[in-house]
């Protein structure tokens, strides 16, 4: 007995002194044309943020559309001929073409010659005449491109952006590390793309800020949800954009027009539980239900197989949160919307 209470003991004390020394990491890096932060409590949570960075690099290298040396770039290169890749990068085209399947196309990673015209891949926006945009929209559809084991066939003209999807799958992948290392309590931020693991530190739930789209350099929030152990993508006009004799134009494309989709939108967020869904999930949903707009949108999740809950905000200055998030969702009085949750 007595040496039960001496183990017992023991066991409080390791107990509180992890408490006492409970690690916090966090980093910030530029990567995928984005600023990036990751924050890490508890467990290994330096030897965390240091993998994450790695993990980071290593996507970027392999989905970047810049670096010629990336394998995305060595498969739009290839004017028609199989090319051999790793399998993970196969199996990431794979699940993209799951939700273009299961979105009607209006996520399309074969979109990337039409982003292209618009100049949004390498920052010099223009805006396409539209014969060249039909043109090219010839060639967007999974059906051109074809899948091996570790090998990718694009036909000539087809090319491949996984810009709608890489950070949402680099979540996923951080996810996975801060689980290696134990890590208690998280928070991973790639440009618009969240990840929380469990609550924050002190034990209340995070406090996620959905970007006010009429001020995007400001720090104004058009909603306000409290969320634990999730996922959450936001897909808005406002983050990459140009204008030209007085029009905007932004960086998602419907691939039915392969002009900026013009929706009715200005934001969309897409929340998950972790375990429910996953970030890359999260970001094809976030970047499709922006083409689809507010009513096809709503559509898409009643009748839906994946898990998952939304907060849309509109040109007219609504913001529709999904029944799901109701408990979860503050409203910001100063914001200027009104709020509508649908189920
Ligand atoms: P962000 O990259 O700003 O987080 P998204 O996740 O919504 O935003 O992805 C937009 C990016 O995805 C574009 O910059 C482009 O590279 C690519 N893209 C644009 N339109 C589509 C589309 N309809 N389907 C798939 N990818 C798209
Ligand atoms: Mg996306």
């Amino acid at each position: 007995m007595k040496r039960l209470i001496a183990l017992l003991t023991a066991g409080v004390m390791i107990a509180l002194l992890a408490g006492c020394r409970k690690q916090e990491a966090s980093a910030q890096i530029f990567a995928m044309d984005t600023v990036m932060g990751v924050t890490a409590y508890g467990g290994s949570a330096e030897k965390a943020v240091k993998a994450a960075e790695e993990e980071i690099l290593r996507l970027e290298d392999m989905l970047s559309r810049t670096d010629p040396k990336s394998q995305v770039s060595r498969l739009n290169g290839s004017d028609g001929a199989a090319v051999a890749v790793d399998e993970e990068i196969v199996s990431l085209i794979r699940e993209a073409g799951t939700y273009s399947q299961a979105t009607g196309g209006a996520f399309d990673i074969t979109i990337a010659p039409v982003v292209a015209a618009w100049g949004f891949t390498t920052d010099t926006y223009q805006v396409p005449e539209q014969a060249d945009v039909d043109a090219l929209l010839a060639a967007v559809g999974m059906e051109h491109v074809t899948l091996a084991e570790s090998q990718v066939t694009l036909e000539r003209g087809t090319e491949i952006d996984l810009g709608g999807i890489a950070k949402g799958y680099a979540s996923d992948k951080l996810e996975a590390i801060f689980e290696e290392h134990q890590v208690e309590h998280g928070m991973v931020e790639l440009g618009g793309n969240i990840l929380l693991i469990g609550s924050k530190p002190d034990g209340t739930a995070w406090r996620l800020g959905v970007q006010d789209p009429a001020k995007p350099n400001e720090a104004a929030y058009a909603a306000i949800v409290q969320l634990e152990d999730a996922f959450a993508v936001t897909s808005g006009s406002y983050q990459r954009y140009f204008e030209q004799d007085g029009k905007t134009y932004h960086h998602i494309i419907d691939p039915a027009t392969g002009r900026p989709a013009d929706s009715g939108l200005t934001s969309v967020t897409v929340v998950t539980d972790r375990g429910s869904g996953s970030g890359t999930m999260c970001d094809a949903l976030s970047t499709a239900l922006f083409v689809m707009g507010e009513e096809q949108a709503l559509e898409f999740w009643r009748g839906s197989d994946y898990a998952f809950e939304l907060i849309l905000v509109t040109e007219d200055g609504r913001v529709v949160v999904t029944k799901g998030l109701e408990e979860a969702l503050m409203e910001t009085k100063e914001s200027g919307y009104t709020y509508e949750i649908v189920s």
